[in-house]
């Protein structure tokens, strides 16, 4: 069959980006390796859209919750990934949780039923020279791609550990225990200079605080990804404990140039100079996310939660995301892309899914699925609006598009952060404010979207 979009990766973000442009008239090619000689590490069947690890797709609650504000969104959307899910579904209280197998089964039969679609069982090794393409081969990428990718792209190399490190929302950390600064007054030039959230900890705290690291729990790696190398920079915050005592206080807790005003006396009226000091820097251009500097963990997550509140002004913080060491093939999208998600070096191919830097089932379909709707737009020469930065789709399209910090940028699950802020309504309330204001926006989109109706 000829084809209008060529579609490589049979995962969650393709699968839903082939449903999206077949029920619209386009014809798709949708090449997946496995099936045809190809496998991942995690994979286990030949399934479309196998779920490599837990079977949920996380809170189903629309009104309180990003993702399941991203599950109303993608319904709105007739998303196939929300369909097969509904089909699939097992009792998780507020949760949304499916039958992996009958889940990619669905996915799977209704494209096979869908004359727009065939699937091709073939590995892809390389970017095709011309043609619209979306890539959606996911954190697994074969390696034979993901190094095509990377000389388009100009990465040296795409597959490594991620330096995740937690994430933190702003509203939720201490100010009158935290200062904002930069070591040594040397900040960047960009707003007052003052870069750094830094929480200051005394010698008590730090040696405790050094003690919860090495006696933390931590996840082991798995077998298969013994072979990838850590990224540069990118060692875990206990394996740098264990390494001596003092040595974090040289690394990524180093408190020298940082005078804490909290502690100003007449002596020393700028402040002193705390014994350990965890810096956090901003995550999003919103500034309402933060990083924790040097903190990719390999803690399990409930330890990490316990052991990083215990740091002075974070004792109620709030996260974003936890800290984790896992491989992964995704591009600095925010460099890398356009706001269609094109690659700005060859624009007739597209991305998808979580190779753009989103984290999770349910983001990465909803990558898809807008990736599908935006070559719908460019087939039929229509302008194309994106969801609006209120709305679940367009603060996730946003952050991926250009609004993450392109130094630091690391995978992301959708979550109120990416959100433009609301400070005027109270903190209680502010998770519905979202959602109503969410819902309204999207709305109004949906109505007036020459793409969507199909
Ligand atoms: C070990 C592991 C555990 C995870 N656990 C979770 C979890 O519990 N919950 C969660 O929400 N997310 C989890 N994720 C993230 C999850 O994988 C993604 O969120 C989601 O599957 C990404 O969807 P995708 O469509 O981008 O990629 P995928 O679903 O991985 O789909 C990509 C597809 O492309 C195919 N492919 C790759 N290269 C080629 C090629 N060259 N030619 C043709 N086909 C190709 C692959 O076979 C695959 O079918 C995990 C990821 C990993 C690696």
């Amino acid at each position: 069959m000829a084809h209008d979009v060529h579609i490589i990766g049979g995962g969650l973000a393709g699968s839903e980006a082939a449903w999206q442009l077949a029920r619209r008239g386009v014809k798709v090619r949708l090449s997946e390796m496995r099936g045809g000689g190809g496998e991942t590490p995690a994979h286990q069947t030949d399934g479309l859209a196998e779920l490599v690890c837990s079977n949920s797709f996380r809170s189903d609650d629309h009104e309180h919750n990003a993702v399941g504000l991203l599950h109303h969104e993608m319904r709105g959307l007739d998303s196939l990934i929300m369909r097969a899910g509904e089909v699939a579904r097992v009792p998780a209280g507020s949760a949304m949780a499916v039958d992996r197998d009958v889940f990619s089964r669905e996915v799977q039969a209704m494209l096979e039923a869908h004359p727009n679609v065939e699937i091709v069982r073939e590995k892809v090794d390389a970017l095709p020279d011309g043609g619209l393409t979306i890539v959606a081969t996911g954190p697994l990428t074969a390696a034979s791609l993901a190094e095509s990718i990377g000389r388009a792209t100009g990465s040296e190399s795409l597959a490594f550990f991620d330096a995740i490190a937690p994430i933190v929302h702003r509203d939720s950390i201490d100010m009158s225990i935290c200062w904002m600064a930069a070591r040594w007054d040397r900040g960047s030039s960009l707003g007052d200079g003052k870069d750094y959230i830094n929480c200051p900890m005394d010698k008590e705290q730090y040696l405790a605080f050094h003690q919860g690291l090495l006696d933390g729990e931590k996840t082991e790696f798995k077998e298969w990804e013994a072979n990838t190398p850590y990224f540069e920079g990118c060692m875990p915050v206990e394996v740098m404990a264990e390494r001596g005592v003092d040595t974090l206080r040289y690394g990524p807790m180093k408190p020298v140039g940082l005078d804490n005003p909290h502690w100003a006396t007449a002596a020393h009226p700028s402040g002193r100079w705390p014994y350990a000091v965890v810096q956090l820097r901003q995550d999003n251009k919103l500034g309402t996310l933060w990083n924790m500097v040097g903190f990719q963990t390999k803690l399990k997550h409930a330890e990490q939660v316990r052991l990083f509140r215990t740091i002075p002004g974070l004792e109620n913080a709030e996260f974003a995301r936890l800290g984790g060491l896992h491989r992964n093939t995704f591009l600095n999208s925010p460099t890398l892309l356009d706001r269609q998600l094109r690659l700005k070096r060859a624009p007739h191919i597209r991305f998808a899914g979580q190779i753009t830097g989103c984290e999770g089932y349910v983001e990465s379909s909803a990558v898809g699925l807008l990736a599908g709707l935006m070559a719908v737009a460019e087939l039929a020469g229509l302008e194309w609006t994106a969801p609006p930065r209120t709305s679940a789709m367009g603060a996730l399209l946003a952050h991926i598009t250009g609004d993450a910090e392109a130094d630091s940028y690391q995978p992301m699950n959708v979550n109120f952060g990416l959100f433009p802020p609301l400070p005027e309504v109270k903190k209680k309330q502010r998770k519905e404010a979202y959602t109503e204001r969410a819902k309204a926006d999207f709305g109004a989109w949906l109505a007036a979207s020459e793409v969507v109706p199909a």
